[in-house]
Protein backbone atom coordinates (compact mmCIF):
# COMPACT_ATOMS: atom_id res chain seq x y z
CA UNK A 1 0.00 0.00 0.00
CA UNK A 2 1.40 3.40 -0.90
CA UNK A 3 1.78 6.20 1.66
CA UNK A 4 -1.29 8.08 2.57
CA UNK A 5 -0.88 11.89 1.17
CA UNK A 6 -1.14 15.06 3.25
CA UNK A 7 -2.06 15.05 7.17
CA UNK A 8 -4.42 13.09 9.05
CA UNK A 9 -8.06 15.53 9.95
CA UNK A 10 -11.08 12.98 10.79
CA UNK A 11 -10.49 9.57 11.49
CA UNK A 12 -13.00 7.02 10.30
CA UNK A 13 -13.60 6.31 13.90
CA UNK A 14 -15.19 9.78 14.39
CA UNK A 15 -16.75 9.59 10.60
CA UNK A 16 -18.21 6.72 11.46
CA UNK A 17 -19.52 7.82 14.52
CA UNK A 18 -20.60 11.32 12.90
CA UNK A 19 -23.21 9.81 10.06
CA UNK A 20 -25.19 7.76 13.04
CA UNK A 21 -26.08 10.97 14.33
CA UNK A 22 -26.92 12.36 11.18
CA UNK A 23 -28.52 9.40 9.81
CA UNK A 24 -30.46 9.32 12.80
CA UNK A 25 -31.80 13.40 12.66
CA UNK A 26 -32.61 12.65 9.52
CA UNK A 27 -34.90 9.45 10.01
CA UNK A 28 -36.43 11.80 12.72
CA UNK A 29 -37.52 14.44 10.31
CA UNK A 30 -39.05 12.35 7.72
CA UNK A 31 -40.84 10.43 10.13
CA UNK A 32 -43.84 9.33 7.64
CA UNK A 33 -42.75 11.10 4.55
CA UNK A 34 -41.60 9.28 1.61
CA UNK A 35 -37.89 10.63 1.07
CA UNK A 36 -35.85 10.44 -1.84
CA UNK A 37 -32.08 10.86 -1.54
CA UNK A 38 -30.17 12.21 -4.19
CA UNK A 39 -26.40 11.77 -3.78
CA UNK A 40 -23.83 13.38 -6.19
CA UNK A 41 -21.41 11.33 -7.75
CA UNK A 42 -19.02 10.45 -6.98
CA UNK A 43 -17.42 12.08 -4.06
CA UNK A 44 -20.59 11.55 -1.94
CA UNK A 45 -20.52 7.85 -2.35
CA UNK A 46 -19.22 6.60 0.60
CA UNK A 47 -21.51 8.86 2.66
CA UNK A 48 -24.41 8.21 1.14
CA UNK A 49 -24.23 4.26 1.60
CA UNK A 50 -23.52 4.61 5.12
CA UNK A 51 -25.84 6.59 5.70
CA UNK A 52 -28.49 4.54 3.88
CA UNK A 53 -27.46 1.71 5.99
CA UNK A 54 -29.54 4.01 8.57
CA UNK A 55 -32.88 4.53 6.84
CA UNK A 56 -35.83 3.47 6.30
CA UNK A 57 -35.46 0.68 4.15
CA UNK A 58 -38.36 2.15 1.59
CA UNK A 59 -36.05 5.02 1.35
CA UNK A 60 -35.88 6.32 -2.74
CA UNK A 61 -32.47 7.02 -4.11
CA UNK A 62 -30.87 8.37 -7.23
CA UNK A 63 -27.41 8.86 -8.33
CA UNK A 64 -26.57 12.27 -9.74
CA UNK A 65 -23.14 12.01 -11.75
CA UNK A 66 -21.86 15.84 -11.81
CA UNK A 67 -18.60 17.25 -11.20
CA UNK A 68 -16.83 20.79 -11.68
CA UNK A 69 -13.49 20.15 -10.23
CA UNK A 70 -10.21 19.94 -12.16
CA UNK A 71 -7.33 19.76 -9.59
CA UNK A 72 -7.53 21.46 -6.36
CA UNK A 73 -9.76 24.18 -7.90
CA UNK A 74 -13.42 24.78 -8.94
CA UNK A 75 -13.91 25.04 -13.06
CA UNK A 76 -17.33 27.31 -11.83
CA UNK A 77 -19.38 25.09 -14.25
CA UNK A 78 -21.49 22.09 -13.35
CA UNK A 79 -21.26 19.46 -15.81
CA UNK A 80 -22.84 16.83 -16.40
CA UNK A 81 -26.61 18.21 -14.97
CA UNK A 82 -28.50 17.59 -18.05
CA UNK A 83 -28.33 14.25 -17.74
CA UNK A 84 -29.97 14.10 -14.00
CA UNK A 85 -33.30 12.84 -14.07
CA UNK A 86 -35.53 11.64 -11.05
CA UNK A 87 -39.12 10.84 -10.07
CA UNK A 88 -39.60 13.82 -8.05
CA UNK A 89 -43.39 15.20 -8.35
CA UNK A 90 -44.69 16.21 -5.21
CA UNK A 91 -41.94 14.62 -3.47
CA UNK A 92 -39.44 15.49 -0.52
CA UNK A 93 -36.07 15.11 -1.96
CA UNK A 94 -32.67 15.57 -0.08
CA UNK A 95 -29.87 16.14 -1.93
CA UNK A 96 -26.73 14.40 -0.90
CA UNK A 97 -22.69 15.55 -0.96
CA UNK A 98 -19.59 15.20 -0.02
CA UNK A 99 -18.62 19.24 0.28
CA UNK A 100 -20.16 22.21 0.76
CA UNK A 101 -17.37 25.42 -0.52
CA UNK A 102 -18.51 27.64 -2.73
CA UNK A 103 -22.04 26.64 -3.03
CA UNK A 104 -22.07 26.39 -6.87
CA UNK A 105 -23.05 22.46 -7.00
CA UNK A 106 -25.71 22.50 -4.54
CA UNK A 107 -27.03 26.10 -5.64
CA UNK A 108 -27.62 24.28 -9.27
CA UNK A 109 -28.81 20.98 -8.24
CA UNK A 110 -31.44 22.52 -6.03
CA UNK A 111 -32.57 24.26 -8.79
CA UNK A 112 -32.67 21.15 -10.65
CA UNK A 113 -34.19 19.07 -8.56
CA UNK A 114 -36.86 21.92 -8.08
CA UNK A 115 -37.69 21.86 -11.84
CA UNK A 116 -38.41 18.29 -11.64
CA UNK A 117 -41.20 19.07 -9.26
CA UNK A 118 -39.71 17.91 -5.87
CA UNK A 119 -42.02 19.20 -3.21
CA UNK A 120 -38.58 20.26 -0.62
CA UNK A 121 -35.09 20.00 -1.20
CA UNK A 122 -33.04 20.03 1.95
CA UNK A 123 -29.26 19.29 1.93
CA UNK A 124 -27.26 17.48 3.88
CA UNK A 125 -23.16 17.52 3.53
CA UNK A 126 -20.67 16.08 5.42
CA UNK A 127 -18.26 18.67 5.26
CA UNK A 128 -18.90 22.51 5.36
CA UNK A 129 -15.75 24.62 4.69
CA UNK A 130 -15.80 27.94 6.74
CA UNK A 131 -15.80 30.50 4.37
CA UNK A 132 -17.89 32.56 2.49
CA UNK A 133 -20.27 31.06 -0.26
CA UNK A 134 -20.44 32.50 -3.84
CA UNK A 135 -24.03 31.38 -3.80
CA UNK A 136 -26.24 31.74 -1.11
CA UNK A 137 -26.60 27.68 0.07
CA UNK A 138 -27.23 26.17 3.70
CA UNK A 139 -27.27 22.84 4.36
CA UNK A 140 -29.80 21.57 7.11
CA UNK A 141 -27.43 18.42 7.75
CA UNK A 142 -23.37 19.26 8.17
CA UNK A 143 -21.01 16.20 9.67
CA UNK A 144 -18.24 18.58 10.21
CA UNK A 145 -17.47 22.31 9.67
CA UNK A 146 -14.21 22.39 8.74
CA UNK A 147 -10.68 25.18 7.67
CA UNK A 148 -10.70 26.39 3.89
CA UNK A 149 -8.51 23.27 3.19
CA UNK A 150 -8.45 20.84 0.52
CA UNK A 151 -9.12 17.50 2.15
CA UNK A 152 -8.75 13.76 0.59
CA UNK A 153 -10.40 10.44 1.11
CA UNK A 154 -13.90 8.69 2.50
CA UNK A 155 -15.09 9.27 -1.32
CA UNK A 156 -13.16 12.78 -1.77
CA UNK A 157 -11.03 12.88 -4.55
CA UNK A 158 -7.44 14.59 -6.36
CA UNK A 159 -8.12 14.01 -9.64
CA UNK A 160 -9.90 10.55 -9.21
CA UNK A 161 -7.43 9.87 -6.78
CA UNK A 162 -7.74 8.85 -2.78
CA UNK A 163 -10.92 8.36 -2.68
CA UNK A 164 -10.85 4.63 -1.34
CA UNK A 165 -8.98 5.77 1.55
CA UNK A 166 -11.21 5.40 4.97
CA UNK A 167 -10.51 8.79 6.87
CA UNK A 168 -9.86 12.58 5.46
CA UNK A 169 -7.16 14.15 5.41
CA UNK A 170 -6.06 17.51 3.95
CA UNK A 171 -4.15 18.32 1.25
CA UNK A 172 -1.82 21.52 0.43
CA UNK A 173 -3.95 23.67 -1.98
CA UNK A 174 -2.61 24.23 -5.51
CA UNK A 175 -1.09 20.31 -5.96
P1 LIG B 1 -18.79 24.00 -4.59
O1 LIG B 1 -19.58 23.80 -5.85
O2 LIG B 1 -19.61 24.19 -3.35
O3 LIG B 1 -17.72 25.06 -4.74
O4 LIG B 1 -17.92 22.70 -4.39
C1 LIG B 1 -18.49 21.51 -4.15
C2 LIG B 1 -17.78 20.42 -4.90
O5 LIG B 1 -16.39 20.72 -5.12
C3 LIG B 1 -17.81 19.19 -4.04
O6 LIG B 1 -18.88 18.38 -4.43
C4 LIG B 1 -16.46 18.56 -4.32
O7 LIG B 1 -16.59 17.66 -5.39
C5 LIG B 1 -15.55 19.66 -4.74
N1 LIG B 1 -14.70 20.12 -3.62
C6 LIG B 1 -14.78 21.29 -2.95
N2 LIG B 1 -13.85 21.37 -1.99
C7 LIG B 1 -13.15 20.21 -2.06
C8 LIG B 1 -12.06 19.67 -1.28
O8 LIG B 1 -11.51 20.27 -0.34
N3 LIG B 1 -11.62 18.43 -1.64
C9 LIG B 1 -12.16 17.72 -2.68
N4 LIG B 1 -11.63 16.53 -2.92
N5 LIG B 1 -13.20 18.19 -3.40
C10 LIG B 1 -13.69 19.41 -3.09
MG1 LIG C 1 -18.50 16.54 -5.50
Amino acid sequence: MIRPPGQPYLSAPQIRRRVRTLAASIHKTYRNRPLTIVALLKGSVFFVVDLLRHLDPDTEVEFWNISSYQGTRSTGKIRGLHHCRGNFVGRDILLIDDILDSGLTLDRTRAHAKKLGARTVQICVLLSKKRKRVHAVKARWVGFSIKDEFVVGYGLDLDQRYRALPSIRTLPKGV
